[in-house]
């Protein structure tokens, strides 16, 4: 059985690459990190939980990527750029056949986003894993909640929808072909963090979130946040492949209130139309207008025929478990 050191030495443990801003990575009793000369340090955690919110036995390939993945998720929601993590873990034992798979793709997304695991903490209990990230940002550049204006255009990233279409199918709920299965699943448990997207959008968006518990429930802190109101096309929403093949109602409930899609919501300006477009395409990622932003509160949302479309907020919440996970 492998001690608590010799685990964190043979699965955590890498030296950091040249010319990162850290100057001690894991070891001593803190990490050092240089300060980002004249920006800000952006700081988020975001925990998974065996049984809350992912299965019990789920893939340790998938858990890897899908811990880091939400996390980097926040700093895209932000602009910030990412520079470092740690890690805290609860692990019921030292398991090699679970380490190796959950490191290795853990590595792998952090490599390709070029952020270093800088240290954590490992103990014995029921699965958990805990991420804190940290990124870089300047005062004027980062995206918040709160700087959305009356008049601004509302945009989404990617695709709605097929993470919750995935998770309700493996429930037994719904029924879609395998192979649309099989690419849902991805966005479920190997969501795409949409860095590039948050960076490019810089001086562009004037808000941000990230899309974790529904496009709803997260639009409505965005509003809240800024003071206004939206109105939102349901027809306009860009669908998942899979969600795309099922009937209205689901689509507009799984697009407005699934959970799990980690595609950004912004604001921007009307007269950034082109800009926002530019920034899609050199991020190579898509975005779609769906709708404008207003003084008021709430979202009133319509179909294309103007018809309005009664959703309520049914965006995952832990404590109320509107809906389950
Ligand atoms: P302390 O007792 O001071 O909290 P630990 O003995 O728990 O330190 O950890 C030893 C070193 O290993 C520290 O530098 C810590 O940051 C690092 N570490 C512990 N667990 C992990 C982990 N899961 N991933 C990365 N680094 C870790
Ligand atoms: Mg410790």
């Amino acid at each position: 059985m492998l001690s608590e050191f010799e685990l964190i030495d043979r699965y955590f443990n890498r030296a950091p690459h040249a010319g990162s801003s850290v100057q001690l990575g894991i070891g001593d009793d803190c990490a050092l990190l240089e300060a980002p000369a004249g920006e800000l340090l952006a700081v988020s955690t975001d925990m998974l939980v065996e049984g809350r919110h992912f299965s019990p036995g789920a893939n340790p390939h998938d858990l890897g990527h899908k811990a880091l993945a939400v996390n980097l998720s926040d700093l895209a929601a932000m602009g910030a750029q990412p520079l470092a993590f740690t890690l805290a873990l609860a692990l019921p034992s030292a398991d090699p056949t679970w380490l190796q798979p959950f490191s290795e793709s853990l590595f792998h997304l952090a490599d390709a986003y070029g952020i270093e695991l800088i240290g954590g903490d490992t103990t014995r209990g029921p699965l958990t894993i805990s991420i804190t990230v940290m990124g870089r940002v300047t005062k004027a550049d980062a995206i918040k909640r709160s700087g959305a204006h009356a008049g601004d255009e509302l945009w989404v990233s990617g695709r709605l929808g097929d993470a919750r279409l995935a998770l309700e199918t493996l429930q037994g709920h719904r029924s879609i072909s395998p192979e649309l299965l099989s690419r849902a699943c991805e966005r479920l448990h190997r969501p795409t963090p949409r860095v590039t997207l948050g960076l490019a959008l810089r001086g562009i968006a004037t808000a941000a979130i990230d899309v974790s518990d529904g496009l709803y429930g997260d639009l409505s802190h965005l509003l809240s946040q800024s003071s206004l109101a939206a109105t939102i096309c349901a027809d306009d929403l860009p669908l998942g492949e899979a969600l795309a093949s099922q009937p209205t109602d689901i689509r507009y409930a799984m697009a407005l209130n699934g959970g799990d899609d980690y595609e950004l919501c912004f604001s921007a300006p009307e007269d950034q139309h082109q800009d926002v477009l530019a920034a899609g395409k050199r991020s190579h990622t898509s975005v779609t207008c769906i709708g404008k932003l207003d003084l008021g509160s709430g979202i009133n949302v319509h179909d294309r025929k103007g018809t309005i479309v009664s959703i309520s907020n049914q965006s995952f919440d832990h404590f109320t478990e509107n809906l389950s996970s």
